[in-house]
């Protein structure tokens, strides 16, 4: 078998279109959110306006990175010291990170062969520990029944906050992933779907909430600079009850968010191409199990998972070294240490430990692979092939 060459972690080169509104920025030296000219929205704003625009909420905030917006997120909902909050054990350190630094307690919610929350763990947890707050992870860019879930939001009362770090773009039954609850947390670091290194968006309908959120963000009193926040007066009721947690992001990376942001719907069809193309290479071959799509996700195929059911601990780290050997990266969400972005519960040690035998069993037969724009289709039915091969060589029964 040929190994392949390609590198999981290359992500596309920015154009000449980001690269002059880089430079456009930087030659202003004005590179401060607020250091704008009299009547000028700054870079910052129109990325705001524009975000709000594609998410289809009324506002936003551009801030310094996802973790940092679920963080505030929880602050700005009303979140008080050592409550809890659910969430689900499939996601990744940012999210139990976000929960603890806003002083909460990550309550863990099992999750369901489709790797996403157990609804039916949901309702239990939130019925015996009277939570008042879901943070949702939509890990993966796995959607769950969210008609469903907004009803349990609704007969529990539970305030919802969506991660949707693997869902910009994604939606269900054609809603938009983050416009389900009170606020949706995104992500635009490199391996997102955006790419500005760091940063990250809040959107919410809510005026109160968002107006104590640009407050926590570092608005320094300016926040009628913003390009998509409530008016004034809901400040006027919120401004100096509100600390100043300095999180904002920065005019040079909003410039070179807003081209992205222009052809993201284009970038979403080239990766449901790769994804598609990995998909059909493995569908069925040496016991691969992909997770069959729902029909009403409208998702993004930034990465695939899928299962080799039947596998041993053992089994599976030679077959992730098998697969590394012939130039394939996978991670493996069932080994003892977190390695490289890959983590499980069992590794947050400032989590209280929590039982969750069927989150565990799912993730030991658990793969899951990067797919950078960089790679062509031909590169996809490469990786698929050279994964069903190791899947064969170690005997999996189909
Ligand atoms: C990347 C990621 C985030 C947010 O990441 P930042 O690095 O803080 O921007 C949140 N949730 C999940 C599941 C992620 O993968």
């Amino acid at each position: 078998m040929k190994p392949f060459d390609g590198n999981f972690t290359q992500q596309e080169p920015l154009d000449d279109l980001v690269v002059a509104a880089a430079t456009e920025v930087l030659k202003s030296g004005r590179l401060h959110r607020y250091n704008s000219e009299p009547g000028e929205l700054s870079k910052v704003s129109l990325l705001e306006q524009a975000y709000a625009a594609y998410q289809g909420a009324r506002y936003c905030l551009a801030c310094a990175s996802g973790g940092y917006a679920m963080a505030i997120a929880l602050r700005a909902a009303g979140l008080v010291q050592g409550e809890p909050v659910l969430t689900n054990a499939f996601t990744l350190a940012p999210v139990p990170g976000a929960i603890t630094a806003a002083g909460g307690k990550p309550l863990l919610v099992e999750i369901t062969e489709a790797l996403v929350i157990d609804l039916d763990d949901l309702e239990r947890k939130a019925r015996s520990s009277g939570a008042r707050f879901l943070l949702l992870s939509n890990m993966r860019g796995h959607l769950v029944d969210m008609e469903r879930l907004a009803a349990i939001v609704q007969s529990y009362d539970l305030i919802l906050i969506e991660d949707c770090a693997h869902t910009m773009g994604a939606a269900w039954n054609g809603r938009k992933s983050g416009s389900f609850g009170l606020a949706g947390c995104f992500s635009t670091q490199t391996y997102k779907h955006l790419n500005s290194g760091e940063g990250g968006f809040l959107t919410s309908d809510d005026p109160d909430f968002m107006a104590r959120a640009i407050i926590l963000s570092g608005s320094y009193m300016l926040y009628e600079r913003h390009g998509a926040a409530p008016p004034p007066e809901v400040f006027a009721r919120i401004r100096l009850d509100t600390p100043n947690m300095s999180g904002r992001m920065d005019n040079l990376r909003a410039a070179i968010l807003l081209p992205q942001l222009a052809r993201l719907e284009n970038s979403i069809d080239r990766w449901n191409e790769r994804y598609q193309t990995v998909e059909q290479a493995l569908a069925g071959a040496g016991g691969v199990e992909v997770y069959k799509r729902p029909q009403q996700e409208r998702y993004v195929g930034s990465s695939i998972q899928f299962r080799l059911p039947g596998l041993s601990p053992a089994q599976a780290q030679s077959f992730v070294a098998a697969n590394k050997a012939l130039g394939v990266e996978l991670k493996w969400f069932g080994a003892t240490e977190p390695v490289a972005f890959t983590s499980n519960h069992h590794s947050w040690h400032y989590v209280e430990p929590q039982q969750l035998p069927e989150t565990d069993r799912i993730l030991s037969s658990l793969f899951d692979m990067r797919l950078p724009l960089t790679f062509s289709l031909e590169d996809c039915r490469h990786i698929g092939a050279i994964i069903v091969h190791c899947a064969m060589n170690l005997g999996v029964e189909t």
